[in-house]
């Protein structure tokens, strides 16, 4: 079985994300870029799959902008064997992202695609339902356990009441959760091997997907900044300053 997985080069998640000055989008000029996590939970889990001898290939694809070459570059030193690069802007729609993956699935027919649940920039928490629906695969999101057994795939999901027990049939798309598993450290002979790996170009336009933004952005605003706390002297002043300044009891 081949497993294809979508990475998404997004704004590094240890980074104070800033607002343009004219409130257009968010800073990306000289901002530090990484893999979108969810999407190196993805690799690592397709990793773990094809060391339990469940898989024989991972590709991964990245849309974006050149850079997002270095993106795949990160999964293919932690161990993947190939990638696929649609040159795009930054700000691809998820129905574009999705119809651009089932051009690629199409092309590569891989058993199992395994998605991050979202992308951390726009969290649209889209792409991997869509990817499903326009291929007619079933699909098992949010998933924090996974068991491949045969043609069917066994999902553990977070869900409020606690784990919901699912089982999808193969092919399919998977959607990952933070809790499914630790990504490993890529080490340095591996670094230098990925180098090696072959990175394949595609073309939005020549796979028949016009990536034209359907949503407008109207503004982007900081979240209002959190006023200091205070300390309280005693229990009569908190039970006053909650009634009367806060009004919330
Ligand atoms: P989203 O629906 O945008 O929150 O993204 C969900 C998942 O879809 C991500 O975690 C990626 O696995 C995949 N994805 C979204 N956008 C891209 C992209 N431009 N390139 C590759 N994968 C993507």
């Amino acid at each position: 079985m081949k497993v294809l997985v979508p990475v998404k080069r997004v704004i590094d998640y240890n980074v104070k994300v800033r607002v343009k000055a004219d409130q257009s989008g968010v800073e990306l000029a000289n901002v530090k870029m990484a893999m979108n996590p969810f999407d190196e939970i993805a690799v690592e889990q397709a990793l773990r799959i094809k060391e339990a001898g469940g898989a024989e290939e991972i590709v991964l694809v990245s849309i974006g902008p050149a850079q997002s070459q270095e993106t795949i570059r990160t999964g293919l030193a932690m161990g993947a064997d190939r990638g696929i690069h649609i040159e795009a802007g930054q700000d691809v729609e998820p129905l574009a992202v999705a119809k651009l993956l089932k051009a690629v699935v199409d092309k590569e027919a891989p058993g199992l695609v395994l998605c991050g649940k979202q992308a951390i920039d726009g969290d649209c928490n889209q792409t991997g339902q869509m990817l499903s629906a326009l291929l007619g695969w079933s699909q098992g999101t949010f998933a924090s356990g996974i068991e491949i057994a045969g043609d069917t795939a066994k999902i553990i999901r977070e869900v409020d009441g606690g784990l919901e027990h699912i089982s999808v049939n193969m092919p399919c798309v998977i959607t990952v959760d933070l809790r499914l598993n630790e990504p490993r450290y890529a080490s340095l002979p591996n670094i230098m091997k990925a180098k090696k790996k072959p990175i394949d170009q595609l073309d939005a336009a020549e796979l028949g997907v016009d990536t034209t933004p359907r949503l407008t952005t109207i503004k982007v605003e900081e979240p209002e900044t959190r006023k200091a706390g205070i300390k309280v002297g005693s229990v009569t002043e908190l039970v006053d300053k909650l009634k009367n300044e806060a009004k919330v009891i």
